[in-house]
């Protein structure tokens, strides 16, 4: 099998639990937070806590590279003020660091808001200035640039944005992007149809590549195509339905990386996993 597709579990009692959740469900992949999301301070991972999530992932038969941390909500990485751009980057290094205790290879994260106080050019400046000073202080793991959806001022949505924040990363082994569909369709990338998904895929590969491609979010889509609003549906019942899906399940680009679910039902992730697996020809 090809495709490693899951969901973002919950990790609460302990991160060691993220693999036990994705289990239940089935998945093959996972993404999780490795600590509170909302909070700026977390307490470091106990051994006995890293040790346990080692054997449970084991356990779960899931690799390293098929699991997508994501970074707290509360990180701008492009923030206008330095000060807070700092406090910024010290969390984003916290939790590079904890995804390398962890034995994870990759960490994903959204790239900045410029809070209508700078402009996009000097906000995509100032995360490319954090990339690469997280870069020179950990090592191993890829920095996963997420596309957005644009809403309020955040960046990303373009990828001509992924691409600008690659090609001023000092260490391109260490970085790539995760495309989330949602975000995708409603920045105004249409991937509803294969004609519109060829075209759309045509330009990440000609802007971005391919080969930067470390995991993706799997989202149907409650607002429109270009509405730059970020609403995730369940599959197929939003505005980018199921045919999208299909490509991507039959797509040999996106194999060997976490597809992970950040559908707005948890109830029926274990349903719309089996679902994903089903299109496969
Ligand atoms: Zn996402
Ligand atoms: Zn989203």
């Amino acid at each position: 099998m090809a495709k490693f597709v899951g969901a973002h579990v919950s990790a609460s009692g302990g991160v060691e639990n993220a693999p036990k959740n994705a289990k239940n469900i089935g998945a093959k992949a996972f993404a999780l937070f490795t600590k509170n999301q909302r909070q700026w301070k977390a307490k470091p991972l106990t051994q006995e806590s890293i040790d346990a999530f080692k054997k449970n992932l084991e356990l779960a038969e899931i690799l390293p590279q098929h699991i997508l941390p994501h970074d707290s909500y509360l990180i701008n990485l492009g923030h206008p003020e330095e000060e807070k751009r700092q406090k910024s980057l010290e969390s984003f290094i916290d939790e590079v660091k904890r995804c390398e205790q962890l034995g994870l290879d990759r960490l994903n994260f959204h790239p900045g808001s410029h809070l209508k106080k700078i402009s996009e050019e000097e906000c995509l400046e100032k995360i490319a200035d954090s990339m690469n000073e997280t870069l020179r202080e950990t090592k191993d793991v890829i920095l996963v640039i997420e596309n957005t959806a644009g809403q309020g001022s955040n960046l990303g949505y373009k990828f001509e944005h992924l691409a600008y924040l690659i090609d001023k990363s000092e260490d391109k082994s260490r970085v790539g992007v995760c495309i989330d569909t949602c975000h995708m369709f409603t920045a105004g990338y249409d991937i509803r149809d294969k004609e519109s998904y060829d075209k759309t895929w045509d330009e990440f590969e000609k802007l971005v590549g391919f080969e930067y491609l470390k995991g993706m979010h799997i989202n149907d889509s409650k607002p429109d195509l270009g509405s730059r609003v970020d609403r995730h549906h369940s599959l197929g019942e939003g505005k980018i339905g199921l045919d999208a899906f299909k490509l991507i399940m039959n797509d040999e680009r996106m194999n060997d990386i976490p597809l992970v679910l950040e559908t707005i039902d948890d109830s029926i992730w274990d349903k719309e996993i089996e679902l994903l697996y089903s299109f496969i020809k």
